[in-house]
């Protein structure tokens, strides 16, 4: 077989089958890992990559594919961005590691500081750095127990919010999230989302109800005054990209605020400029406590941040936060380099494009197919969900076809929602148009087979 192409700015940005998907390299390779992978631990596509970057994947049989999925909102940059692949190069020649906790260097700093900077809010603000968006997540919560002394904390019906055993109690879904994981920690509170297409007197009534909701429950099942946070997704990832009608988070947040409530937005899937802004919050005006962020923020290196108001994150005493890789100084070169991408190439504007050119194409398919209910999302994170026409019974089965249908013909799609209906888009944010239209296209050719 020819040599396979490297990843970095030469990548061919074409889509290119060259055997089945997955091929026989690949299936190789996925016998030796069933040997040896925990079953657990499982794969949408089980084709082995051998370089990525831009808008594609190349796989170890030689085959070209259109990505849609960034790795689950990661990759915005690319998975072989220059200023990332050269800032990590030169750091682990530097040096690969001494545990900021042991003796401190200017990266992390850098990235605390780009963080104030970037994120919603012009108070002062200060950050921990961690490893993933769970443990991000963990910890804006151990903050926010640790600064207003109360310990309930109230999460949303659909969130997803990580897989540690305190995330998993924040996160809604049972499968495969939570199913036989359990106990779940304590005092962990659920109220209904803000859903637009489920609310029970429709998306009008959604506007108009859900906060009212949200606080009645708060009130009478929980008490207002014991409670230390309210955490939620500006846009719902995992549970189905689910948008709250506009003016909710501001509502919210405003409603937080009145009663002490530490307002956490987890921006993990939704920030660094995947949704048109530097974070989902920003559409509502919304200025968060805390933010917590993982995913896009290092182009692929595990990096994650809570950033928040300084008042409550001095609060903890010193030594209360930390772990031995968080802000990893090779995770910290590559956040600056993503980062230094994302406002080199305007990718702000760029997701916003992405939008502009998915949204309509999505809603003539969505004319001509009545099993899709819902066109939804921002910028490059964008989803539709599919029903029995006419109902909002959900169809997983149609859901996984189409999907299937799009991996076969070399698209990542990814899938999502709590009832496994709706297939979300998360392409890299420096994706050629070309190979986002053609991936549409695939996408279109999936539900006009359908039919057929
Ligand atoms: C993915 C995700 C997490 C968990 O991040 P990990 O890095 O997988 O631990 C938390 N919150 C949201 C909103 C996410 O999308």
């Amino acid at each position: 077989m020819s040599a396979l192409p490297v990843g970095g700015p030469g990548l061919p940005q074409r889509r290119n089958l060259v055997t089945e998907i997955p091929g026989p390299a690949s299936r190789a390779l996925a016998a030796r890992r069933s040997a040896a992978v925990a079953p657990g631990v499982s794969s949408v596509l089980p084709v082995f990559v051998t370089a990525a970057g831009g808008g594609v994947l190349v796989d170890a049989d030689g085959n070209s594919l259109i990505d849609f999925g960034s790795g689950i909102a990661v990759t915005s940059v690319g998975n072989s961005a220059s200023r990332v692949v050269d800032r990590v190069t030169s750091q682990v020649a530097q040096f690969t590691h001494t545990c900021f906790m042991v003796a401190p260097y200017e990266g992390y700093v850098e990235v605390c500081e780009e963080l104030a900077r970037r994120t919603p809010g012009d108070h002062p603000k200060r950050s921990a750095l961690f490893n993933s968006g769970a443990e991000a997540v963990e910890n804006a919560i151990k903050i926010a127990r640790h600064y207003t002394g109360r310990s309930a904390v109230v999460a949303f019906d659909h969130a997803y919010h990580g897989r540690t055993n305190l995330t998993m109690a924040l996160t809604a879904k049972n499968m495969p999230y939570k199913q036989g994981f359990g106990p779940f920690a304590g005092d962990i509170h659920r109220v209904p989302m803000a859903y637009p297409l489920r609310w029970p007197g429709g998306p009008q009534a959604c506007a108009s109800e859900a906060l009212d909701t949200v606080k009645a429950l708060i009130h009478a099942q929980v008490g207002e005054e014991n409670v230390a946070a309210v955490i939620i997704e500006p846009i719902q990832g995992e549970g189905g990209f689910i948008v709250p009608p506009d003016g909710f988070l501001r509502d919210l947040a405003a409603f937080c605020a009145s009663q002490g409530i530490v307002f956490i937005a987890d921006e993990v899937q939704s920030g660094f400029c995947r949704t048109g802004d530097w974070f989902a919050s920003e559409h509502d005006g919304v200025v968060p406590d805390l933010v917590t962020t993982a995913k896009g923020i290092a182009g692929g290196l595990p990096l994650a941040a809570v950033t928040g108001r300084s008042e409550i994150m001095d609060a903890v005493h010193v030594g209360g936060l930390g772990g031995t890789y968080g802000g990893n100084p090779a995770a910290c070169a590559a956040a600056l380099g993503a980062i230094e991408t994302m406002e080199a190439e305007d990718l702000a504007s760029k997701a916003r494009r992405i939008g502009e050119i998915m949204l309509p194409r999505l809603r003539k398919l969505a004319g001509e197919h009545p099993v899709i209910a819902d066109v939804r999302g921002r910028g490059a994170m964008i989803a539709i969900e599919l029903t029995r026409p006419g109902t909002l019974e959900p169809d997983p089965a149609t859901t996984a076809a189409v999907a299937n249908y799009c991996h076969s013909r070399g698209l990542i799609t990814l899938t999502c929602g709590t009832f496994g209906n709706v297939i979300r888009f998360l392409p890299p944010l420096v994706i050629g148009e070309d190979l986002l239209e053609e991936g549409l296209g695939i996408l279109e050719d999936a539900f006009a087979s359908l039919e057929a």
